[in-house]
């Protein structure tokens, strides 16, 4: 697909993780014609409002970073939300990117889309062969109905929606909330304040077994531009770095960077989760694609841009 550089492209769900990266590289590799709107400005969730929006700005391209996402304990906390929410901001955007004349959509998803119980690494096909992880079924519910509209309106309309699955994502514009966030930001956070405190323990979830990938959130962002540019297929496409972590190698590590000097203190109490989540990425690789950032260096300089700190001696 040859794109424009000045082809209209609405990054949905920018001021995220996902999205804030993704305006990051178009704007980089040179893309000029960039929509974006704030939640204020367009609630996704209200279907005659995103309606208006397609049928008045005319995108040519659409990112689909919008979601309610969160860890573990926001996800079991807020299933209503989590579920109704997402299905509302896909449905509506796939839908008006449709029919309001969308060249092509890129709709973002999860590895939690797979059965808990899948073979490690994580192959596409995969998906719908088993019970999911019951912490974040939800969410997975409605991310999973997203790949199915893309492929549905591929199908019944010819028309080019594809998915894209990362794994387990970070990068600077995190939510860094200490209970409702994801485990790296969770614990930068809780070291970080540990060691501004002088505190002599930090508290890490769960046993630290579980095993889990970690993409920088700019590879991710790489990686759409280069699906957006070059994939045009039924299947969604997994993307990952192919690295697995313990629970508390990474708990390790953070407190390395962040240098925290205390303790670990392991809470049992709260749940670990899948056993283990790696994705197998070889169908991005065989298109040409790999990830360039590794995960010591792509989490100083997230504790960096974060915190706002300047991190010695750990890279
Ligand atoms: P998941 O990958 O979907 O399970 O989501 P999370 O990123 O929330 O959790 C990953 C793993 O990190 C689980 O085993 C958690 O129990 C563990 N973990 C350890 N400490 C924390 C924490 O402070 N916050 C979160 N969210 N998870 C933690």
């Amino acid at each position: 697909l040859k794109l424009d550089k000045s082809a209209k492209i609405f990054v949905a769900g920018h001021r995220g993780l996902v999205g804030s990266a993704v305006v990051r590289r178009l704007r980089s590799v040179g893309y000029t014609n960039l929509i974006l709107r704030s939640h204020s400005e367009l609630d996704l969730t209200n279907q005659s409002a995103v309606k208006t929006f397609f049928s008045i700005e005319k995108p040519q391209y659409v990112i689909l970073a919008a979601a309610k996402v969160g860890g573990i304990h926001a996800n079991s906390t807020y299933p209503a939300d989590f579920i109704t929410i997402n299905l509302q901001i896909q449905t509506n955007v796939i839908d008006s990117a449709y029919r309001y004349g969308v060249k092509k959509l890129v709709f973002l998803g999860s590895s939690c889309i797979y059965p808990k119980m899948a073979p490690q690494p994580i192959p596409e096909s995969s998906l719908l062969t088993g019970s999911l992880e019951p912490t974040n079924e939800w969410y997975a519910i409605a991310k999973i109905a997203g790949i199915k509209m893309c492929q549905a309106y591929r199908i019944q309309y010819k028309w080019d929606a594809i998915s894209a699955m990362p794994t387990n994502l970070y990068g600077p514009n995190d939510n860094f909330h200490p209970e409702n966030s994801h485990v790296l930001p969770a614990l930068m956070r809780r070291f970080h304040e540990a060691k501004v405190s002088g505190a002599k323990e930090v508290v890490v979830w769960g046993t630290g077994s579980p095993l889990r990938e970690f993409l920088h959130v700019d590879d991710l962002a790489d990686s759409v531009v280069f699906l957006l540019e070059k994939y045009s297929d039924m299947g969604h496409v997994n993307v990952g770095s192919g690295k697995e972590v313990s629970i508390k190698e990474l708990a390790e590590l953070v407190k390395e960077i962040v240098g925290f000097e205390g303790e670990l203190v392991w809470d049992t109490s709260k749940p670990d989760g899948t056993p283990r989540k790696l994705m197998d990425s070889s169908m991005l690789a065989k298109l040409g694609w790999e990830p360039k950032i590794a995960l010591r260096e792509g989490l100083a300089g997230t504790y960096e841009c974060a915190f706002h700190v300047s991190v010695v001696n750990s890279v």
